[in-house]
C-alpha cells in the first residue's frame, strides 16, 4: 500500500515533533552551560575581590605602622621639647612638633578612611558570596531538572523516530532517494502543505496540473522550492 496526502501530513507533523523534542533535549545542557559559565565568571569576580580587599588590609596596616612610628618620634620631639634649655632649640623643636603633629592627624585620617572601605568591601565580599552561593544552588538544581528531563525525552524521540521509520516505509521506492535528500537539507521542513493553491513554505503558486496531481494522491514537488507537497485538510 502506498502513501497518500494523509500519510504525507502525518509524516511532516512527526518531524515537526521531532524536532521539537531534539530542541528540548538540546536547551537543557545550553541552559546548563550558560549557568555554569556564569557561576565560574562570579567564583572568579570573588576570588578578585578578595585579593583587592587583601591588598587593601595590606595598605592600611602599612599606614598603621607609619602612625606607631611618627608617634614615637613625636614622643622623643617632645621629651627634647621638655628639656630644651635655650629659646632657639625651642622654637625649632616647636615647629617639628606641629609639623608632625600635623602629618601625624593627615595619616590617622588617611587611616580611618582606608578602614572606612575595608568595611564597605568585607560588606561587598559577604554579598558576593551569597550571590555565588544562589548561583551555585540555581546551577546544582538545573542540572537535576536537565538530567530528570532527559530519559523521557530520549523516550518520547525514540518511539517518534520509530513512527517515522514506519511512515517512511510507506514512501515510494522512486521517491525515497529524493525524500532523503530533502530532509538531509530542510529537515523537519522537508514537507511542505498546500493552501490556496499555494506552497506553504515559499509561497509559491501550484500550477493547476499539480493541483490536480496532488488532490489524485501523486508525489509533488514544489516547482520553487523543492519541498515535498501535500494538501492541507483545512484548505479542502
Ligand atoms: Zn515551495
Amino acid at each position: 500500500m502506498t502513501m497518500g496526502s494523509s500519510g504525507l501530513r502525518k509524516l511532516h507533523q512527526l518531524h515537526l515533533k521531532m524536532r521539537g523534542v531534539q530542541e528540548k533535549l538540546e536547551r537543557g545542557p545550553r541552559q546548563l552551560k550558560a549557568r555554569r559559565q556564569t557561576l565560574e565568571k562570579r567564583t572568579a569576580e570573588l576570588e578578585a575581590h578578595i585579593a583587592q580587599l587583601k591588598q587593601m588590609r595590606v595598605a592600611a596596616d602599612q599606614r598603621n605602622l607609619q602612625l606607631k612610628t611618627a608617634e614615637t618620634k613625636l614622643k622623643n620631639l617632645q621629651k627634647k621639647f621638655d628639656e630644651a634649655t635655650s629659646g632657639k632649640e625651642y622654637d625649632i623643636l616647636r615647629s617639628q612638633i606641629d609639623a608632625d603633629t600635623m602629618a601625624k592627624s593627615v595619616l590617622e585620617d588617611e587611616i580611618l578612611e582606608m578602614l572606612e572601605k575595608v568595611d564597605v568591601a568585607k560588606a561587598m565580599q559577604g554579598k558576593l558570596e551569597a550571590e555565588l552561593e544562589t548561583t551555585r544552588k540555581e546551577a546544582e538544581q538545573l542540572a537535576k531538572d536537565v538530567a530528570a528531563a532527559e530519559p523521557p525525552l530520549r523516550d518520547e524521540a525514540a518511539s517518534i523516530e520509530a513512527a517515522l521509520r514506519d511512515a517512511e516505509s510507506e514512501l515510494p521506492g522512486n521517491i525515497v532517494e529524493l525524500y532523503r535528500r530533502l530532509v538531509q537539507s530542510h529537515g523537519a521542513e522537508a514537507l511542505s502543505a498546500v493552501e490556496s493553491n499555494a506552497c506553504t513554505t515559499c509561497y509559491g503558486v501550484i500550477s493547476s496540473q499539480d493541483a490536480v496531481n496532488i488532490k489524485n494522491g501523486k508525489f509533488v514537488f514544489c516547482r520553487s522550492c523543492g519541498r515535498l507537497l501535500y494538501p492541507n485538510d483545512s484548505a479542502d
